[in-house]
């Protein structure tokens, strides 16, 4: 094809769309299925209903190919898990028994059974649940969900696109099976799994896909030679189908660097990239293959997981160096939709100003219909859009609320000696010691206790208007003396006031930071049906006033002991946020760091002198590609420094992680300059111990003896346990006793009773202490 006609062929798709629903009617239907309040029939037509609503609002917005197959009741890579047969034998009967059913038993296990492990996808907030492989394992084909689908979409007279989990990235994403070697690697199962995926797409052409998309997100990730040579050979493979659709091999999150050459090689008819934030990387990579000059070519211009209005003319740049490398080049968001939320037309709290500079994900499909249409057209065809587009940047450039002097100065000011303390961690343990004389093995809590139903009521009355601001604090006093008054009966050495006060450790900042904004309707699936509204990192940051310090100072007035001033740190607003895209993140995170930083200051002022900046989304957003790391840790660690370098030397910093697989990053943590870490490890039998050991990490931790992650109560002789365990990796002087992370999930009884037998753990084990 010429540049021309490629251009004048260009066609406008998605790979995946929101799941829920305007009103959120899946997660309705799902959790009333599984009350017994929706019949399974009602369900499905539910399901059904928001699928064909989707596929009619994107055709009808000038999406050219429809994505099927991307539905799910629960996640993708399990929808994945069933059509490939790789059910694990614990859910075998249940599956036979109830197809529906034994789905959701995989999905969130029963009394009987344990569900599927679940794990972030890749660096997003979406969760998948893990596919368990073993050299037993034996796929089966089960197409019925795709076929039915993709019959769905064709039925309404649309042009659709089956979109499947690859089978490279599926079996990278997988662990071992119960039972199987610790070392055994899902990878060797290819050849058994590639009949299966040619059975799929037999049964997807027989039921009219001219094309199939097959996402290999995994290939964006550093890929051994033995990986890359596993992906060529599975493509070779399909390509050499006959009974098949032409295939799209799709890739995004990050530049597709080594695996380039060997998807460009692969008999395949078309790849997709993204041209976002690894545009550069993509479009050099491409050029060192040649272009793909006998492949369609789909171009991730829209990024399809941040919030932001489309930058239409370097989009169409972009697109129009693509065209000469490239036999057909069609325009797309970055990855599906399904990260963002449905349509910012439901804001109605947010200042039209500000929201002309969003794009949720029906503001997304209208840019890449324009961009489509500018493509094939020229800019002639778009010129309302380019202008209004044009305005709309303008404005997020020039407004206050993204360039505020003051924040700016202050944080270009911001110098070395800023985020490092006035004494370094061996020398300001002394003095620490010396204020808070704390005893051997010191026992604490993460931070918040249970979320009490009066409590969730209280903020309910409050945003009904049925108590005032007054009677609402009030209530959430009441809450801190009882949380005071249990800790000082159960004999805990440092308290914390509970975190009564606070929906959501990010929200709640958030809310009172200048910068953000919040969303009523901006829902995005965590996973299944837990939806969560990130807030938007809109701005520049700052803190009109403490957000934390009277209710540490009102818990500190009842006690003597020390009152632990809880905060979340600057990465993890971050993380859990949808970021602004017009500078650099560690730029932003440092205006985070300044404001949280006052925040830590204040609270010393007000008498606290043990403060916890919780950093529990550090390990999460590390960059897919290791070359990436180091630039995004020196950011992350500068930011928590900031954050806290500004306190006195007796002051005792904590930090708290959770998450049990953080060997690689024992470095950054150290970085932290943190007095005190605490960390999950109850499940672990204290693992990450032995790994701070390993790296000699020289600091105090407290490497969790309390999994609240279920409702069993620990026995006091069970922590004990742990605690020697802890011991034989940590020096007594530096180990603390705490639970695996904060208590809000947990109810109160158990609670009660495991904080009792953790503090009796500590007192038995400083017993069998030797004297010093
Ligand atoms: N301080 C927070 C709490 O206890 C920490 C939560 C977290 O690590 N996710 O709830
Ligand atoms: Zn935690």
């Amino acid at each position: 094809m010429t540049t021309k006609s490629a251009a004048a062929a260009a066609r406008a798709t998605v790979y995946g769309y929101p799941r829920q629903g305007p009103n959120r009617e899946l997660k309705k239907a799902i959790e009333g299925y599984w009350k017994g309040r929706v019949t399974a029939g009602a369900l499905r037509s539910t399901a059904a209903g928001l699928r064909r609503a989707n596929w009619l609002q994107l055709a009808g917005a000038g999406i050219h190919e429809v994505p099927t197959g991307d539905f799910s009741y629960y996640d993708h890579v399990l929808d994945t898990t069933v059509m490939v047969g790789a059910i694990p034998d614990r859910h075998r009967d249940a599956v036979a028994a109830d197809p529906l059913d034994g789905y959701f038993a995989m999905a969130r296990g029963t009394q009987e059974v344990a569900p599927l492990e679940m794990t972030k996808w890749f660096d997003t907030n979406y969760h998948y649940l893990v596919p368990e492989l073993g050299p037993d394992t034996v796929f089966a084909a089960d197409s019925a969900k795709q076929v039915a689908e993709l019959r769905e979409a064709l039925a309404l007279g649309l042009t659709a696109r089956p979109v499947l989990v690859g089978p490279i990235t599926y079996l990278l994403l997988a662990k071992p099976a119960p039972g199987a070697p610790a070392d055994f690697e899902p990878l060797t199962l290819l050849d058994r799994l590639l009949p299966v995926y040619a059975e799929v797409l037999a049964d997807l052409r027989a039921a009219g896909a001219e094309w199939a998309q097959l996402d290999e997100p995994a290939l964006v990730q550093d890929r051994t030679p033995a990986e890359l040579k596993a992906a060529g050979r599975a493509y070779r493979d399909l390509g050499a189908l006959t009974d098949r659709p032409e295939l799209l091999v799709a890739s995004y999150f990050d530049r597709l660097g080594e695996a380039l050459p060997v998807l460009a090689k692969a008999p395949v008819e078309g790849l997709a990239l993204d041209f976002t934030e690894a545009a550069a990387a993509n479009l050099d990579g491409l050029a060192a293959v040649g272009g793909l000059p006998r492949k369609r070519l789909v171009a991730g211009v829209v990024n399809g997981r941040d919030v932001w209005v489309n930058d239409l003319e370097r989009s169409l740049a972009t697109l129009g160096t693509l065209l000469g490398l490239a036999d057909r080049v069609d325009v797309a968001a970055s990855c599906s939709l399904l990260h963002v939320p449905l349509d910012t037309a439901a804001e109605r709290d947010i200042d039209p100003q500000i929201l002309r500079w969003l794009a949720f994900a029906r503001q997304k499909t209208a840019e890449i219909v324009t961009l489509a249409k500018g493509l094939a057209g020229g800019t002639g065809a778009i010129t309302a859009e380019l202008a209004a587009n044009r305005a709309g940047l303008a404005s997020r450039a020039n407004s206050p609320i993204t360039r505020d002097p003051a924040v700016r100065a202050r944080a270009a000011a911001v110098t070395e000696a800023d985020t490092r303390r006035s004494q370094p961690y061996a020398e300001r343990t002394a003095a620490q010691r010396a204020h808070l004389r704390l005893p051997l093995l010191p026992t604490t809590t993460i931070g918040s206790f249970p979320q009490t139903g009066e409590l969730r009521t209280a903020r309910a009355d409050l945003r009904a208007g049925r108590i005032d601001t007054a009677g609402y604090e009030e209530r959430v006093r009441a809450e801190i003396r009882e949380v005071i008054s249990f800790q000082e009966k159960t004999g805990l050495d440092v308290l914390v006031h509970g975190e009564a006060e606070r929906n959501d450790m990010v929200q709640y900042f958030a809310e009172r930071l200048t910068g953000f904004l919040a969303t009523q309707h901006g829902w995005v699936q965590s996973y299944g049906t837990r939806y969560v509204r990130p807030p938007i990192l809109a701005g520049d940051i700052s803190r009109p006033e403490p957000m934390t310090v009277r209710w540490t100072a009102y818990a500190q007035s009842l006690t003597d002991r020390p009152v632990k001033g809880m905060l979340t740190g600057p990465v993890t607003m971050l993380a859990w946020s949808f970021v602004r895209d017009d500078q650099p993140r560690g730029e932003t995170a440092r205006q985070v760091a300044l404001a949280l930083r006052d925040e830590v200051n204040d609270l010393e002022a007000a008498g606290t002198s043990v403060i916890q900046v919780d950093e529990p989304a550090l390990r999460e957003t590390l960059p897919l590609r290791t070359a990436d790391r180091p630039a995004y840790l020196a950011w992350a660690t500068e930011a928590f420094r900031l954050t806290t370098g500004g306190v006195r030397p007796g002051t005792q910093i904590h930090t708290h992680m959770c998450y049990a697989e953080f060997g690689d990053i024992v470095q950054a943590i150290d970085d932290l300059d943190a007095d005190v870490i605490s960390l999950e490890a109850a499940r672990s039998h204290m693992r990450v111990a032995r790994e701070l050991a390993a790296h000699g990490y020289p600091r105090e931790a407290g490497p969790g003896v309390y999994d609240i992650h279920s409702p069993r109560v620990p026995g006091a002789e069970e922590s004990a346990e742990l605690l020697r365990t802890g011991l034989k990796a940590i020096p007594a002087e530096r180990l603390w006793v705490n639970p695996d992370c904060g208590l809000k999930t947990r109810g109160w009884p158990e609670t009660r009773a495991s904080l009792e037998n953790l503090v009796t753990a500590a007192r038995t084990v400083r017993g069998e202490l030797p004297a010093s």
